[in-house]
């Protein structure tokens, strides 16, 4: 199975609620789809969705790398070569990490079809069911608690709750959601780097000292203040995990060897794709840290190629936050990946599994 030529195309998918956090507001996901095509008439499919303030990259950006830089080195390529392939991938064009990934998770998807297995058979296997979280996003006190409870209806016993804004406020945010699920789910904070170090310590032992509990609390510092994470993580009780901090393996073992985190939150877009994620899994575990697997707010082609890792890698990735697919007000993307609510189930479908991916405008190079 030999690497022939690759499309384009766009998926635009509207979300049921505006996702709001300290960073930014987003009514869509919208994702540049990657159709690498084969010799044999196999066909790969990766995705990835623009994060300018958090990779830089856009979907201008994704495309050109991919397109100009990126493919053309894979060209004529044996598929059952997949080392070299991420390896020319990782090698082909610095940073660009989104773009890396779209491309791997194409590669990954064709690996698996060659040898007629789900993805995660070939990268270990393990239970084929996980149970995401759900983002809560930062809003007015009411309308969080509201969202909040229809969550917890919908059978989510983990709620990831968006903060970061104003840390007085934020206190009053988290009291009100915490009171109000009162120990029917488990309550995760993201501060999406929307605190400072001193702020971060202070709103936590408050929240500490008032009796509320925190599964943990994901990058309340800016991504580049390591120092800061460090800071936060010695003082408070509370797990701290690194997101905008930690980008691919070398990163996350830094964050480990300075003990700046508690836990790595892994996503593709990040690490630059599937091998990357894989090697951040294999490092935690030597040190025992655990890890998180999410997601950018993306189609469910990335977010598919996440879970098989999730359930691969299970011993170590004890956190998911794969809640993306059910944010939109459909999923156009029919993959061997059921994202039902709380609960994800692979199928055994060669690959990544995709069959249908509805809404694609094909982009012409
Ligand atoms: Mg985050």
């Amino acid at each position: 199975m030999k690497i022939k030529s690759i499309r384009f195309g766009m998926l635009r998918v509207p979300l049921k609620t505006p996702f709001k956090t300290a960073m930014r507001t987003v009514k869509e996901i919208e994702d540049v789809v990657v159709i690498m095509e084969t010799d044999t008439g196999h066909i790969g499919y990766g995705s990835a969705p623009a994060t300018a303030v958090i990779t830089g990259e856009t979907h201008g950006s994704i495309i050109e790398a991919i397109n100009k830089i990126i493919f053309p080195a894979l060209i004529g390529r044996d598929i059952e070569d997949l080392n070299n392939l991420t390896n020319t991938i990782q090698g082909a064009i610095v940073r660009n990490f989104s773009a890396k990934a779209a491309t791997e998770i194409a590669v990954y998807d064709l690996y698996g079809q060659l040898y007629n297995a789900p993805l995660y058979k070939l990268l270990g296997g393990g239970d084929n069911v996980i149970t995401t979280d759900i983002t809560i996003s930062v809003d007015y006190i009411d309308k969080m608690v509201e969202d909040a409870l229809d969550a917890i209806d919908l059978g989510f016993e983990t709620l990831k709750i968006k903060v970061g804004k104003d840390p007085a406020l934020d206190i009053e945010r988290i009291k009100a959601v915490y009171n109000a699920v009162n120990d029917r789910a488990l309550i995760r904070l993201d501060a999406n780097q929307g605190w400072t170090p001193k702020q971060t310590v202070s709103v936590l032992r408050t929240l500490e000292d008032s009796g509320v509990r925190l599964e943990l609390v994901e990058q309340p510092v800016r991504g580049d203040d390591i120092e800061g994470m460090k800071y936060v993580t010695e003082r408070v009780h509370s797990p701290i995990m690194a997101d905008e901090s930690s980008f691919g393996p070398k990163e996350a073992n830094e964050l480990i060897r300075n003990r700046a985190a508690d836990i790595i939150n892994i996503k593709l877009m990040k690490t630059g794709g599937i091998s990357n994620a894989i090697k951040i899994a294999d490092i935690a575990a030597v040190y025992g840290v655990d890890c998180m697997i999410g997601c950018m707010l993306e189609s469910s082609i990335g977010v598919a190629a996440a879970a098989h890792i999730a359930v691969a890698k299970a011993s170590i990735i004890t956190k998911v936050d794969l809640d993306t697919p059910s944010l939109g007000q459909y999923d156009p993307v029919k993959s061997g990946v059921r994202f039902n609510n709380a609960e994800i189930t692979i199928t055994d479908l060669p690959g990544l599994g995709i069959s249908e991916i509805g809404n694609l405008t094909m982009l012409d190079l």
